[in-house]
């Protein structure tokens, strides 16, 4: 195991002078993550606290603790499998470190960074105390049986030792792992940690072992809270929304479940890993996952819908809102120049190119970023936490009615700042996350 202190994503260079902004930030008036969102924040004098300089962005922007493993999987057929795993903590100024851990045969270091920044402006913007971290196993899942990856994911917590904790580092599902990949988790790490609180450790865990009711639809309920609030501010009327869904997995499938029944909006295309049905008129959520499930991913043959060519067409299929909610890098220049949506919701991490984004800017897309688009599943997350902890639990309606309240909070204060400095959805986000983390780690001392 290798643990590396200080080291980790790019530096900002104090001497960047504003013509050498990258290309993709169209010259400063727009960016695309933590970093260009610095970057741009600073060139607009928006921080009124000369305390955030660029040495403290740049200590802001980096991962403070890299951890590398090397998992030896036994297989069922008595093979040896050695498995690539990553956990970064990338930031805990504000709280311990909180983020979900993927397994994905894709996963790599670069892109656990990537994720792990992403969650320490999250939880500061939704202004819940714990910091950022990522965790990624290098694997593919469908070629495991459910015995392999219970081994896998009790390797993985043994392992990771005492580099998580309640108060230390609290890991979440993610792509491709599950609330019974949480009970393993906690299972696991409570047989070497006997304190009163082993519980909290992970969070989404299922109901029946202290979960927190509504964690499992808590993320995709975010993406069309924030749905139904852009409606308010841009007087939309739902009904008359086109909504395209890329992923029905955890996150897609309840965000067009919600999107369809509460708000009443057309959900008019979904896509998977295998392919992506379009329907003008609407696609019955329900059934479509159902059909999903029962043909083991296909969609070919839904009666509710027309099966598309290519997976991906879904991307650029008429709608009015496009949703990506799989993986990151979904939405490509191609896709931006192609796509007719005049709104995008981040409900995945980071699915949008920087040169994807800084065509939707020039197009005048409003795009809801992923740090606030996907912030309802690590608020529930934390309603489970402080339940474990305190050992009382709530009634479903107290935690949904938090969600709203806490999403509807974060949405209108990013609304409020764009309107203060005439600046997009995702640089007031980021200024927002960015003004917090760094007031506590000044107060800190560091
Ligand atoms: P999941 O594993 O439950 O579902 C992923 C879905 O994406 C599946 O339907 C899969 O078939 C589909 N998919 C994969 N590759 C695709 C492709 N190329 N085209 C179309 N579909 C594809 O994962 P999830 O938990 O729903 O996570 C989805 C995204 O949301 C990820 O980016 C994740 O980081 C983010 N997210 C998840 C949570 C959470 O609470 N689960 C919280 C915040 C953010």
């Amino acid at each position: 195991m290798i643990t590396k202190e200080n080291e980790g994503i790019t530096y900002l260079d104090p001497d960047m002078k504003e013509k050498e902004y990258p290309q993709h930030t169209l010259n400063g008036k727009t960016c695309f993550d933590a970093e260009s969102c610095f970057l741009l924040n600073r060139k607009q004098n928006l921080h009124k606290d000369e305390k955030i300089d660029d040495t403290l962005l740049s200590y802001l922007n980096t991962c403070k603790r890299e951890i590398i493993m090397e998992i030896p999987l036994r297989k069922d057929d008595g093979t040896l499998l050695p498995v690539k795993a990553y956990r970064v903590q990338h930031n805990n100024a504000r709280g311990p470190f909180k983020g979900g851990i993927r397994y994905h045969q894709a996963v790599d270091l670069a892109e656990v960074r990537k994720m792990a920044n992403l969650m320490t402006w999250k939880t500061a913007l939704v202004d819940i105390p714990f910091g950022g971290a990522k965790g990624g196993v290098a694997v593919n899942p469908k070629e495991l049986s459910v015995h392999e990856i219970r081994r896998l994911t009790k390797a993985l917590v043994a392992h990771l030792g005492n580099n998580i904790g309640p108060h230390i580092d609290i890991p979440a599902p993610d792509v491709n792992t599950n609330p019974q990949i949480m009970a393993w988790i906690f299972d696991e790490y409570s047989k070497g940690h006997l304190e009163s609180s082993p519980l909290a450790v992970v969070t989404g865990k299922p109901v029946e072992l202290n979960g927190c009711q509504g964690r499992l639809e808590a993320t995709g309920r975010g993406v069309a809270i924030m749905l139904r609030e852009l409606a308010k501010l841009k007087n939309l009327d739902l009904s008359e929304l086109k909504v395209a869904i890329q992923g029905f997995g955890n996150v897609g499938y309840y965000a067009a479940k919600i999107i369809s029944e509460e708000l009443g909006a057309k959900v008019v295309g979904v896509s998977n890993a295998v392919g992506a049905i379009y329907n003008a008129d609407g696609i019955d959520v329900e059934a479509a996952k159902a059909y999903e499930h029962e043909h083991k991913d296909y969609f070919i043959g839904f009666p509710g819908a027309e099966e598309l060519e290519n997976r991906d067409d879904l991307l650029v299929c008429d709608c009015d809102v496009l949703i990506p909610a799989a993986l990151a890098n979904a939405i490509t220049a191609d896709v931006a120049k192609q796509t007719n949506a005049k709104i995008i919701i981040e409900a995945a991490n980071g699915p949008t190119t920087p040169e994807a984004n800084a065509i939707l800017y020039d197009k005048g897309v409003f795009i809801i970023p992923s740090i606030l688009a996907n912030a309802g599943g690590v608020i529930v997350s934390y309603f489970e936490w402080t339940q474990n902890l305190q050992q009382y639990y709530w009634e479903y309606e107290r935690i949904i009615s938090e969600l709203d309240k806490r999403m509807v909070k974060a949405f209108w204060d990013v609304v409020d700042v764009m309107e203060e400095h005439s600046i997009e959805a995702r640089q007031a986000a980021y200024f927002i996350a960015l003004e917090k983390v760094a007031a506590a780690a000044l107060l800190r001392g560091f």
